[in-house]
């Protein structure tokens, strides 16, 4: 009833979720999944209703940061994301036995993946966040090709060799049509807790140079902070001094997407 020639409501390819996007990282270890989950608690906090799939099959450690333990439900024959510091949430680690090995292969994680957002009960969600498997191989592809992220969020460490595989991620959402949203800088800059010296053990400002030239927006920088990996380490994640730092990642992400 919104008249003729009213654009069709923007919407992703899953219905009741309005958009995806995906937190991804060329390497493993950067902190994308520190981000993906502070991202996703500063967003519902701007208002939003907010999911968060980890697709870090290898290594989910969303369950973790956010202090959820035990297996997702079933209800009705659908998978029931757990509700945590205002989010809902799905985890590969809450399939599986955190004491095994998780083995499956590319086209089998992709699908299950996959299914985790199509057929979970998620409700109507305005954003699902959703943090993949780092680097770039096939599955990551299949997941970019597949999923159709409205977006994507690529987090990399200042130094030269995580920058080098930030662009592979650059490029691959690139060659799928998913959009970069922007570049993060995390563990960039540390300040000591008991001196108060600054010092750059991965260099800093790398990542702003490389959005720059790659022509993508540049989201902003969370330095290396011991009370930050303790929160995440606890499961309390939007606590701090980086609150702020996500809160601005967050009206960027909200703000591109729309
Ligand atoms: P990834 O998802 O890229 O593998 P994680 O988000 O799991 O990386 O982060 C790896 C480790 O580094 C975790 O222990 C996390 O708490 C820590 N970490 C991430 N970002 C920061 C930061 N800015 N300051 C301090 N510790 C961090």
């Amino acid at each position: 009833a919104s008249g003729e020639g009213a654009p069709a409501p923007t919407q992703s390819a899953v219905p009741g979720i309005r958009k995806l996007i995906a937190v991804a990282s060329g390497k493993g270890g950067v902190g994308k999944s520190t981000v993906a989950v502070n991202l996703a608690v500063a967003l519902a906090r701007q208002g939003l209703a907010v999911g968060l799939l980890d697709a870090d099959i290898y290594g989910p450690s969303v369950p973790t940061l956010l202090g959820i333990e035990g297996r997702a439900a079933l209800s009705d024959g659908r998978l029931q994301p757990a509700a945590a510091h205002g989010i809902k949430a799905l985890s590969m680690g809450m399939m599986t036995d955190p004491k095994k090995a998780i083995i499956w292969r590319g086209p089998m994680a992709s699908s299950a993946l996959v299914q985790m957002v199509e057929k979970a009960d998620w409700g109507v969600l305005d954003v699902l966040v959703v943090d993949m498997p780092p680097g770039t191989g096939d599955i990551q592809l299949t997941l970019a090709q597949k999923l159709k992220p409205d977006g994507a969020v690529i987090v990399s460490t200042p130094q030269d060799l995580a920058l080098i595989d930030a662009r592979r991620a650059t490029a691959m959402f690139g060659e799928v049509n998913v959009p970069v949203l922007g570049i993060i800088e995390n563990m960039s800059g540390y300040l000591c807790p008991h001196c108060g010296e600054a010092s750059e053990p991965f260099g800093h400002g790398g990542a702003e140079a490389e959005a720059k030239a790659m022509g993508v927006a540049f989201l902003g920088r969370v330095p290396l902070d011991i009370a930050l990996r303790l929160a995440s380490d606890a499961g309390r994640p939007g606590e701090g001094a980086q609150a702020e730092v996500f809160a601005g990642v967050a009206r960027a992400v909200a703000g591109s997407v729309g």
